[in-house]
């Protein structure tokens, strides 16, 4: 084992959005941070996506297996990276809804309240969409919650089809929206771009990639963190600081606390409560895909959204969720391994390949918040990590995907000539798509049933943070991003306080 000689303010382990971004609004503070991060630099993504080699070579699944609950092996959907999944993601950056923060009674049960309110992340929204230099428009959304200003950046213009769907849908009485997308010089903006990169223009921050952190070593009392111990190549590494921040994804940060047991902590770091690795999140993911008349290019970006019944609808009094279109479908297909998808075109239109699928069609991507269940969790099998996952809140999906292409249909009777067919295969997202996924580490004010304080603190180890997506108490519909970076932003806030 090799004990580096340097002695960090803040080590952060994960680049992704909730790592990164802490990274760059700590690094003026001239602080010695020390940032860890299994991956490496990678190249940026773009229409290469619709490459079947791509999705043959299964580039975007995580090199080692979980388990699920019945025991079978998969490779979940991740980037191990600088920039983590978001070098593969859409850029879709949507704030929570109001409600979102308190008690909804869903379908399919209760949506806890967070334990603080929409107003609390309203100022961290702001400066997250800064940040990240959001494109969109404060007014057309019915569900939209109240903004300090308007976005920094005007919406991205649709694709001409899209306008027309957009326009159709409009005399229709709906509403469709400007989808928030974050949006730099050279593309969607990332956590790389956006946060590391930044970060590391100050002497004072250092990264390590091809560093995986394996465990984390408590003081003999388990009160602090001491050390930090990743793989870097064959050699073990000891690293020193002061706070430590996990940023690794929901189910890795649940993992590496769960991982590190010891005498102090039998049942994983923190974990005091049980609860490390427990309500796991994940939405309720479903494409469906719209058949047009004419070819059109293979990919276009995700420009337009709906939350007409985010809230319900007529005959249905809860929470349905919230639908983007997905951009080309392709690029979706190959994320999502959905051979449902192929399988349901094959059977209606033979010989219809990957290269039609993609100009020959849009993309309808639909979300469904699910609920927490203290079963649905992260844990560790000898040493295989199991994930078990039920779907909650099926009936509220459903009945969204079903009034979804009853709209769709609308849609085709009143644009002939852009739809020739009106078919509308649907795939469910596996267990391998954890796009989403969150809740692991929630945070609440009660160390009976939460894992982190409300500044993302471990209630036991008073040296130990948590910036990713575990600290949701409960999900929403909308893309969980935004309030992943909001919440890195406030609690940096908090961080510069105390190591000042
Ligand atoms: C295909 C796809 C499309 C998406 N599109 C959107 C979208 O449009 N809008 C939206 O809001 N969200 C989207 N998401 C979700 C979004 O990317 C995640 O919510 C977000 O990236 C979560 O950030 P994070 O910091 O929690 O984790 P991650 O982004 O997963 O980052 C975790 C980081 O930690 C590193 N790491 C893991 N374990 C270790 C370890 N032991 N040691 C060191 N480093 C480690 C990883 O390599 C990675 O860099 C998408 C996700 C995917 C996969």
């Amino acid at each position: 084992m090799i004990i580096d000689d340097q002695y960090y303010d803040v080590i952060i382990v994960g680049t992704g959005v909730g790592g990164g971004t802490l990274a760059r609004k700590l690094a003026p503070t001239g602080k010695k941070i020390l940032v860890l991060e299994r991956g490496e630099f990678v190249a940026r993504e773009s229409s290469e996506l619709v490459d079947t080699e791509v999705f043959k070579k299964e580039q975007y699944h995580a090199p080692e297996p979980w388990y699920d609950n019945t025991g079978e092996p998969f490779y979940p959907q991740m980037r191990y990276c600088v920039g983590g999944n978001t070098k593969i993601w859409s850029g879709v950056l949507m704030r929570m809804r109001e409600r979102d923060f308190t008690e909804v009674q869903h379908q399919g049960g209760l949506s806890p309240a967070w334990p603080l309110t929409y107003q609390d992340f309203e100022p961290y929204y702001t400066e997250a969409e800064a940040l990240y230099q959001v494109h969109g428009k404060v007014g057309n959304d019915p569900t939209e919650p109240t903004h300090g200003g308007n976005y920094p950046f005007e919406p991205i213009a649709h694709e001409p089809r899209i306008q027309t769907i957009c326009e159709t849908l409009t005399e229709q009485g709906l509403h469709p929206i400007d989808l928030p997308l974050g949006i730099g010089d050279q593309g969607r903006t990332d956590s790389e771009d956006t946060g590391v990169t930044p970060a590391l223009q100050h002497d004072n921050v250092t990264l390590k990639t091809g560093a995986q952190v394996v465990c984390l070593h408590t003081n003999p009392s388990g009160s602090e963190i001491k050390a930090v111990e990743a793989k870097i190549g064959e050699e073990s590494y000891l690293f020193l600081g002061h706070i430590v921040v996990l940023a690794c994804g929901a189910v890795n940060t649940a993992a590496l606390l769960l991982r590190s047991a010891n005498e102090k902590h039998p049942d994983g770091i923190a974990n005091q409560s049980g609860q490390v690795g427990r309500n796991l999140m994940k939405q309720l993911l479903s494409v469906v895909v719209q058949l047009t008349a004419s070819s059109s290019k293979d990919s276009f970006p995700r420009t337009v959204g709906l939350n007409d019944f985010y809230w319900g609808d007529r005959d249905f009094p809860y929470p349905m969720g919230h639908v983007q279109n997905s951009g080309g479908i392709s690029q979706d297909v190959i994320f999502s391994e959905a051979p449902p998808i192929f399988s349901a075109l094959a059977k209606v239109m033979p010989n219809f390949g990957l290269r039609q699928l993609a100009t020959r069609s849009i993309g309808w991507w639909l979300q469904t918040e699910d609920l927490p269940n203290s079963e649905n969790r992260v844990y560790f099998m000898g040493d295989k990590l199991r994930v078990d996952y039920e779907p909650n809140n099926v009936e509220a999906h459903d009945r969204l995907v079903y009034r979804w292409v009853d709209i769709l249909k609308n849609v085709e009777s009143a644009q002939p000539s852009l739809f020739n067919r009106s078919t509308h295969p649907r795939s469910d997202m596996p267990i391998q798509v954890m796009a989403h996924q969150c809740g692991t580490c929630r945070f609440g004010e009660d160390p009976d049933t939460s894992v982190l304080d409300l500044n993302c603190c471990s209630h036991e180890v008073k040296n130990l943070y948590v910036v990713d997506s575990s600290f949701f108490p409960a999900n929403a519909s909308v893309s969980p991003a935004l309030t992943v970076i909001a919440n890195a932003l406030r609690v940096g806030d908090h961080l510069i306080q105390t190591l000042q």
